[in-house]
């Protein structure tokens, strides 16, 4: 997927040296399944297997795009440009850990169906359809009428103007 990614989104995993930066300084390195360096080393190998495997991990949703990585590399690697793009890849074809990131995902998808909609964020819409995806319709329920009261949360979304923008970004994303 080395040269795949270097088309797409102009970052290019082969200018990776394997310094083990990136994973050191990664505040969830612990959890991935694979740090940031070992998915530069699997992208290198142009193995369709292993981008598979990349692919159904968990480390591509658990990146939090921090930006540590980057601000620690060397070769000043986008590795969060990567991983967007890596779960792009697994949403689209269809490879995504659903058991191991189900939550994540839910999230992931809640966000940007806010954002297709409104251009902007609108916590309430995309709260409760966090909670429908999730199925998680009873946590954290305290907290919202105390958000809602100290104005944290707007009853109704505020639209962007230029709303055609947005259709076109994300119909390019969709294609
Ligand atoms: S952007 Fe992702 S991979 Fe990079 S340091 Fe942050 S969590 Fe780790
Ligand atoms: S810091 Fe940069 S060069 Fe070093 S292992 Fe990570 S991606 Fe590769």
């Amino acid at each position: 997927m080395n040269n795949e990614l270097d088309i797409h989104i102009g970052v290019n995993p082969a200018r990776c040296y394997q310094c083990g930066k990136c994973s050191a300084g990664c505040p969830l390195a612990d959890d991935m399944d694979f740090t940031s360096n070992v998915v530069m080393r699997m992208l290198q190998s142009e193995d369709e297997s292993l981008d598979k495997e990349l692919l159904q991990s968990q480390a591509i949703w658990l990146c939090a795009s921090c930006e540590m990585c980057i601000s620690r590399c060397p070769m000043e690697i986008d590795i969060p440009k990567i991983m967007d793009y890596l779960r792009q890849q697994s949403i689209a074809k269809g490879l995504q850990n659903k058991s191991a990131n189900k939550n994540i995902i839910s999230f992931h998808h809640s966000f940007l169906d806010m954002i297709r909609f409104t251009g902007r964020s609108y916590e309430i819409g995309m709260i409760a359809d966090y909670k429908l995806r999730s199925r998680k319709l009873l946590q954290d329920l305290t907290l919202a009428p105390k958000m809602f009261l100290k104005g944290k949360l707007p009853l109704f979304p505020e639209m962007v103007k230029d709303r055609k923008n947005i259709k076109r970004i994300f119909k390019h994303i969709d294609t």
